[in-house]
Order: C-alpha cells, then structure tokens, then sequence
C-alpha cells in the first residue's frame, strides 16, 4: 500500500531517514510550502524566501531520481495552510494509510504528528552525529552538562582532529590562541553571492506579496539555494576565510557584516550541507597546510560540538524549556530590535545587518544583542521569538538553546555556568563600534555613559542573592563593594532613569 512520505522545508538531504525508509517505485513524497510554517513567528523574508526555493529544487531534484513528489506551493487554492492539513488532504487523495517522516527539529511538529488520526512513523533525525540516546547517556549522572566534555567525546567518536589516540597538536581545544581584537581591515569579502534564477525568481514575487510588510529586506537576495552552491560557498570560505576564522571569530567592526566567518549555518540547518562532511573538509584544509590549527579546530568544536550539544539539550529538556525564566525578567522586547531608530552604535550596527542580511556573527548575537537584552531584563521567551524570526538559520531546536540558555541564563544554569553579561568595555575590546557612538563607553555615569556599563551593575545588584556565590563573579562583587556608597548610587540611578527613558519609548 502508498505511503506518504514527509520532507519538511530544513529536511532537504538526499540522505534523510523517511527517504531511506520509503519506497520511490511505490510512495509519494509530501512537501508543502504553507502558512502555519511560515508565519508562527514573523519570519524574515529572506528566511521564508531560502526556504521555498531551497524546497522546490529539492523537489525537482528528488523527481529527477526518480520519485514521486506532491509538491504544494502556497497559493495554490487547494492549500490546506499546515503540514497537518497537507498531508490529511494528500492521504485521502492517495488512500493511504501510513505516513513516513523524519523527526521534526522542532516539539510543535513532533506533536502534530503524533496527533495525526492517521499513524505515522517519525524516524530519528540521523543526519546528526550524536542521537538523542546518545546525549541522554553522555549527561545521565553529570552534575554539569559543560560542552566541552560533550565536545572531546564528539571528537573521539568522529575521530577528526586526531593524531593517534591524541588531539592533534597536543590540545582539545585552541580557543586561548583565538579572539583577537578586530584588525584594521579585513582581506576577506565574505560570503560568494547568487544571482536569484527563474525558480528563485518566482518565489521572491510570491514572498514579496504575502509577508514584504515583515521585518528585514527580502531584496538584494542572495543565499545559495540547492546543495552544489552551499558546497561553491563552502570551498569559497575554507579557501579564503577559515585561515584566518579563528583569530578573529569574536571580532565586531562597522560596516563589515560577515568577517572571516562562514556563513553556512542556514546551509546546514536545512541540509544542504552534511555536518560531517563539511568539518572532514575543513579539517584536510588544516592536513595540507592551507589553514592553522586554531582556526580549523576552532570551527569544528562550534560544529561538532556546540551545534550538536545544544540540540542534545533541546531534546533532553522538553518543550517546557521554551518557557523557563530563571531571573524573572518581563521587560518588553524594546522597539530597537525592529529597526527602531536607537544611539547605539553597536546595537544599531548587529540590527541593521540583521535587518538586510537575516545574518548576524555570534559574537553580536550573544554579546550585543544578548547582552543587552539580559542586562535590561526583557523577558526571555520574547527574545526567543525574535531571534526565531530574524535569522535565516534560526530553528527552534538550535536557536532556543542558544537564546534561552546560553545568551538569557533563563534555564538556571544548565548551558552556562555563569550569565554572558558585560560592561561596554568587553564591545570596545572586540570592534570598533564605540569609536563613532553617541555614548562614552569611558564614562561610567551621567547623560552620555554607555548604557552597557550601567546597566551591567544595576543586572549584578539585582541579582545579587543568586549570583555572589558563583566562583566565576566573584570579583565582579568585589569591584562593586570597594566603590564609595555615593558611586554606587548615582550607578544604579543613572541605570534606572535611562531604563524609565527606554520604557517610554524615546530614542536611546
Ligand atoms: C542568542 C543566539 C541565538 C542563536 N541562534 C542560532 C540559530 O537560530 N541558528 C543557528 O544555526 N545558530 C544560532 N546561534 C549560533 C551562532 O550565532 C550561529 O550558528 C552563527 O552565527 C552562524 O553563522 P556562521 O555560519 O557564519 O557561523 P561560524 O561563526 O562560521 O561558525 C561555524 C558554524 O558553527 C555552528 N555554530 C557556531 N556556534 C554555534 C552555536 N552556539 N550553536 C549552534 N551552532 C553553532 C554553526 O553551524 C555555524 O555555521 C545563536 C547564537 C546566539 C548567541
Ligand atoms: S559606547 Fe556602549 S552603546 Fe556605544 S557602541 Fe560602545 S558599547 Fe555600544
């Protein structure tokens, strides 16, 4: 008998497990393009845009090999508006009695599905290197669930980097030879660019129509869209940027959006690209001598280790993991995340970019924009949404650990052992951002003081009770109790009327 096989818009590998499962001389492949997707949070038009497109060239791909693929594009008049409502319409057409899937990254899907009146059979998402069981062994009976033991134990079984039964070069992790301050100039132009085809063409008209009024510039569009350009950008970066990836991974400078960076996580994240095999090139990068071991081993622990170790953690803590607020914050989400006019140079700078190119560098993601969201205290699962909207890399499975752990310390402490809070002089450090800013970052109060440093004492007094005992804040507590009593109040003053300024919506 049929079965209907699931392919969702971040499932699109040859290899994926329903494709494995199912017969292509007797099943029939189910993909739809459909508004329940694309809109539960605001997507960036760019996102929903790589997606469609990335949707219908695997289609076409998987018709050319030979299957059968009910494709339905979103303003076909029979769209039932969700992947539930799809594949109900596509059983009855067909008369089917089973449905064949591969684990959505995301709990909403998972029980869908499992809601489905029809039976369907969610196979595990194997296109990563750890499974689920894997993860659940690793962290049983571990007080701290730290990434790098995750991370040395994700080397061992993937055996790249290894010289023998050592690391290569002696170490882990190089991470002390990394995050160098932002040089002057950057000999690195980013990410190669794809001129939009026919296909590519036609769903920008179609995005354009139904969700132009979203946050961010659906135009100029230029993201690889099927396998062999994620692999042309690929060779492109770890030819000319992953020599020099390390070094700089956690630099920030005006006007330069991408650095050394790669730029394929919304690659990997729809799978046009496979995690394994994108490491095993970087890593013959480092083999023949083209790139340094900093840099290649660098880039692997984000991707074998800290891509693999946050899903682990999504999976294993549940959908409730969304909601968790460990500090109480419940400050709106300030209007400058939407392109709200703002004198920050440094948020003005990550939004901005966020705003044209739905992409912003970690550094920016955690240490600006996170950080400034934390040190005000706006509530956590507001955040989440917006990062969920606003990056063409951003699923749930991988941008919810990120934002609700790592970034808000809003899961307690489960991802990091301290929050990633900091002053203006961290910003200034790592860019050159605070050079053409409205504020001081030298001035620690008054009218023109960096909000960051103000803000920074006002979330550790506020905090006190929960963060003075941690080991690693400890002289954070030290500084602020040796300031004289009038300092510390005109801190905390300046921090409360600045944040009264932000509430009443003026420009700050
Ligand atoms: C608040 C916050 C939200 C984030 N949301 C997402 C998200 O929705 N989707 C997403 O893919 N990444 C997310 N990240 C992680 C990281 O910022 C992006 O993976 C990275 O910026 C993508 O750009 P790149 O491809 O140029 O990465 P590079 O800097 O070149 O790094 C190489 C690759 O490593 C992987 N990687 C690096 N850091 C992480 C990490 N912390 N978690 C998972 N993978 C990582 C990515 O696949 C990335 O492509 C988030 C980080 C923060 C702090
Ligand atoms: S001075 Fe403060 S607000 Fe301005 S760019 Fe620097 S860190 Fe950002």
């Amino acid at each position: 008998m049929v079965k209907l096989v699931l392919v969702l818009g971040d499932q699109l590998s040859p290899t994926l497990s329903a494709l494995r499962e199912a017969d292509k001389s007797r099943d029939v492949v189910v993909m739809a393009e459909v508004m329940g997707e694309a809109t539960y949070v605001p997507h960036h038009p760019k996102k929903i845009a790589l997606i469609f497109t990335a949707m219908r060239k695997f289609a076409d791909r998987l018709r050319a090999d030979g299957w059968r693929v009910d494709y339905t594009t979103l303003d076909d008049p029979e769209n039932a508006g969700s992947i539930v409502g799809e594949l109900l319409r596509r059983a009855s057409e067909h008369n089917v009695a089973e449905v064949i899937a591969t684990q959505s990254g995301e709990w909403r899907l998972i029980s869908a599905l499992e809601d489905l009146p029809i039976p369907v059979h969610q196979f595990p998402d194997d296109r990563f290197i750890a499974s689920h069981r894997d993860f659940v062994d690793w962290a049983e009976g571990r007080k701290a669930l730290r990434m790098e033991y995750f991370y040395r134990d994700m080397r061992r079984k993937t055996g790249l980097l290894r010289d023998g039964d050592q690391p290569a070069g002696g170490q882990w992790n190089y991470d002390h030879d990394n995050r160098k301050p932002a040089p002057d100039a950057v000999d690195f132009s980013g990410p190669l660019r794809f001129e939009p085809d026919a296909t590519t063409a036609e769903v920008l008209d179609l995005v354009e129509d139904r969700f132009g009024q979203n946050f961010g510039d659906l135009r100029p569009f230029w993201f690889a869209t099927d396998a062999q350009q994620a692999q042309a950008q690929l060779d492109h970066w770890i030819a000319l940027g992953l020599p020099k990836f390390g070094d700089f991974q956690d630099a920030m400078l005006t006007g330069q959006k991408f650095l050394w960076h790669s730029i394929i996580s919304m690659y990997l994240n729809i799978g046009l690209l496979d995690p394994l095999e994108v490491c095993k090139q970087a890593e013959a990068a480092y083999r023949s001598g083209t790139a340094p071991l900093n840099a290649v081993e660098g880039f692997i622990r984000q991707i074998i280790g800290w891509r693999e170790y946050v899903r682990g953690i999504y999976f294993l803590h549940g959908p409730d993991y969304m909601t968790r607020n460990a500090l109480g914050h419940d400050r709106d989400l300030p209007w400058l995340y939407w392109g709200g006019e703002t004198k920050m140079h440094c948020m003005s700078q990550a939004v901005e970019q966020t705003r044209t190119d739905a992409y912003a560098h970690h550094i920016q993601r955690l240490m600006v924009t996170g950080n400034f969201a934390l040190l005000a205290g706006v509530d956590p699962h507001q955040l989440h949404e917006w990062y969920l909207a606003v990056y063409a890399d951003a699923f749930e499975w991988v941008e919810a650990p990120n934002t609700i752990g790592m970034s808000q310390f809003a899961d307690g402490g489960v991802i990091a052992s301290k929050p990633y809070v900091s002053s203006g002089a961290y910003i200034d450090r790592m860019s050159d951002y605070c050079g053409s800013c409205h504020y001081k970052v030298k001035d620690k109060t008054g009218d023109t003081a960096c909000p960051f440093n103000v803000l920074y004492w006002h979330f550790l007094i506020r905090h006190r009770d929960r963060f003075a005992g941690n080991a690693r804040m400890g002289n954070m507590y030290r500084t602020w109790d040796r300031m004289d009593d009038t300092r510390k109040e005109t801190v905390l003053a300046d921090a409360e009327t600045w944040l009264a300024r932000l509430d009443a919506g003026e420009v700050v």
